[in-house]
């Protein structure tokens, strides 16, 4: 039985052009895993020819979401978010659209779009080779990091998601020689009020630990960080929930005692109840948790 979990803030239905899930089947999953909240937060991209530009209007996705919520009745809880593809040409237009458009919760995230060099394997090779984890990757902290200073956003999707793409020619990313570079993220989060957000995701893809690891989260509270959230950034319907467990264990283990979430006027605390505290923290490591 796994144990029951208040909130999975990232998830994405075919509403998103790179996933195909209808939200009843997250919606049943819930319920059926004791997951008491959800937030759907299908893509949006500001460059026309990017693959979520105009894909989904926003009455489509609310209506998607309203209409679901009242079906379920309050079991799953159903958000209306969104993620935000973020660059910085186009920080005035996602501030335009942010301020027409209301929703629960916003991610903004920094993607791998064609304006990148990780925009294909030819391009990443070409662009990876000779260089440093370090110089392939500048050009992506320095995005995650406007992103955080635009006050545009709830929480930053998957911190550290360049290094998904780096590591095929440069091995794993290390926390060590990039503390730097975490830490500069990190007080910029601090400082700016924007929550830390443990993604699950990289548990299930090529490097087996959360976006960023739980090294990181627990950095965060050192530096005084107060905000985090957990998502699954489920695209797929087996991937529902899919090491969120592990990421609330790091969550639980740097100290935090709720999950900071949105919804709508209300920025609220998500209290992570003594139960499971203990349920999570007695339930041992597990294999995926490493400190990395
Ligand atoms: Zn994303
Ligand atoms: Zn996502």
């Amino acid at each position: 039985m796994p144990i029951a979990l208040p909130l999975d803030a990232h998830l994405h239905t075919h509403l998103s052009p790179d996933a195909d899930v209808p939200l009843d089947a997250y919606a049943a999953l819930a319920r059926e895993q004791g997951v008491a909240e959800i937030a759907i937060t299908d893509h949006i991209d500001f460059v026309a020819g990017d693959p979520a530009y105009h894909y989904a209007d926003y009455d489509r996705r609310v209506r998607m979401v309203r209409d679901a919520a009242e079906r379920w009745a309050g079991e799953p809880v159903i958000r209306l978010g969104l993620e935000a593809t973020y660059e910085h040409g186009v920080e005035e237009a996602v501030r335009d659209y942010l301020a027409r458009h209301p929703y629960d919760y916003v991610i903004g995230s920094v993607h791998m779009t064609r304006r990148t060099p990780f925009r294909d394997p030819g391009t990443a090779a070409t662009w990876c080779a000779g260089k440093t984890h370090r110089e392939a990757t500048d050009f992506y902290w320095d995005e995650v990091e406007r992103a955080i200073r635009s006050g545009l956003f709830d929480t930053i999707g998957h911190l550290d998601f360049v290094k998904r793409y780096t590591q095929p020619y440069l091995g794993p990313f290390e926390y060590e020689p990039h503390a730097d570079i975490y830490d500069r993220l990190l007080r910029a989060l601090v400082e700016t009020g924007v929550a830390l957000e443990m993604n699950a995701s990289g548990l299930r893809q090529e490097p087996h630990e959360p976006y960023p690891p739980s090294t990181v989260v627990a950095r965060f509270r050192e530096l005084g960080g107060e905000r985090v959230v957990a998502g699954s950034d489920a695209h797929r319907v087996e991937h529902f929930a899919f090491g969120l467990t592990d990421v609330y264990r790091a969550i639980g283990r740097a100290g935090f005692h709720a999950l900071s979430f949105r919804r709508g006027d209300d920025r609220v605390a998500i209290e992570l109840s003594t139960e499971l505290v203990r349920a999570l923290l007695g339930a041992g490591a597990g294999p995926n948790v490493g400190q990395g």
